[in-house]
């Protein structure tokens, strides 16, 4: 099964034809709801693919609260170990969308931000018993290293997105098995320009050295995905599907969803990677974030052509 330790953002959308200036009140052109945050968006992923999920995170007891907890049982994953604190709300995302597609986002995170290492402590049972544990970096730090830990000295295959990327503490590094950046993250933690992807592989392979990984998987956006099986002994570039893409937010956690769905049910890293590459391109085709996952039968039909 998979676990998730991870974020909640419900997304408050608003397009605009520009930014607003200081102090101005400008009409907006359109708005829309979405709910995500790395941790649910991987979690309804990793489900969706096929996996048993759980999610480990913090939200408010509040309206938006609820509505994470029904579209995450509505997806069959287990929300038992998700903590109601009694007075942060449900952490929140607002993006200002302008009409060439670029964006300005304001996120409070919350309930997100009173996750501690011992709650996370409080969830050892599902997170050491779990075949995978997906982190990201939306969390603060000490959970996501409590939790890094204690899956890592059970033996569970430990998957780190490192986004949003920020410096790491060497230790939080040692426990991880599988790190997914994307090509931004790749440059920034190894502190090597990346001006084309002929770098990746020498940034991939710095990073695995560096962090002692089994595996690092560079994402490449509409080019596709890049494998450093260091375990296996083998390199591979894996091309992006061509598909009709209306928005790209979340393709990188239906990735590491796939990625880590499939690892818990027995894939190879390289095929699990195939097929990740196949869910990210279809999540693009969708808008809005954790909704935006593919379910595993339309990701096996598009890998399979
Ligand atoms: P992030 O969302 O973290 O920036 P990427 O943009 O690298 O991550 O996207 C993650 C994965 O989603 C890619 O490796 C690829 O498999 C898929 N993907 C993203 N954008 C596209 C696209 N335009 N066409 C096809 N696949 C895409």
């Amino acid at each position: 099964d998979v676990c998730v330790l991870g974020s909640f953002m419900k997304d408050l959308v608003a397009s605009a034809e520009r930014r607003p200036l200081p102090g101005e009140t400008l009409h907006g052109t359109g708005f829309a709801e979405f709910l995500g945050g790395k941790g649910v968006n991987q979690a309804v992923a990793a489900a969706r693919m096929g996996a048993g999920t759980a999610i480990v995170g913090t939200i408010g007891e509040d309206r938006y609260g609820e509505e994470f907890l029904e579209l995450l049982a509505s997806n069959g994953v287990d929300t038992s170990w998700v903590v109601r604190h009694p007075s942060l709300g449900t952490g929140v995302g607002l993006p200002l969308v302008l009409p060439d597609g670029g964006n300005s986002i304001i996120i409070v995170s919350r309930a997100n931000a009173a996750i501690t290492a011992l709650d996370v402590e409080a969830a050892r049972e599902v997170l050491t018993s779990s075949k995978v544990l997906s982190v990201q970096l939306e969390l603060p730090v000490e959970a996501s290293h409590a939790a890094l830990r204690l899956a890592s000295d059970a033996g569970v295959t430990t998957i780190l997105t490192p986004a949003p990327v920020g410096p790491v503490d060497p230790a939080l590094a040692s426990y991880v098995d599988i790190l997914v950046p994307n090509e931004v993250e790749a440059a920034a933690l190894t502190g090597l320009d990346c001006d084309d992807e002929s770098q990746v592989p020498m940034i991939a392979r710095k990073l695995a050295e560096d962090w002692g990984l089994r595996a690092c998987v560079v994402t490449l956006g509409s080019r596709g995905a890049y494998v450093l099986d260091r375990d296996g002994g083998f390199e591979e570039r894996i091309a992006a599907h061509d598909v009709a893409t209306v928005d790209t937010v979340g393709a990188g956690d239906a990735f590491c969803g796939s990625l880590a769905a499939s690892l818990a049910n027995g894939a190879d890293l390289v095929d699990a990677v195939r097929l990740a590459n196949a869910a990210g391109a279809l999540s693009t085709t969708v808008n809005g974030a954790a909704d935006s996952a593919p379910s595993q039968a339309a990701a096996v039909a598009l890998l399979d052509g």
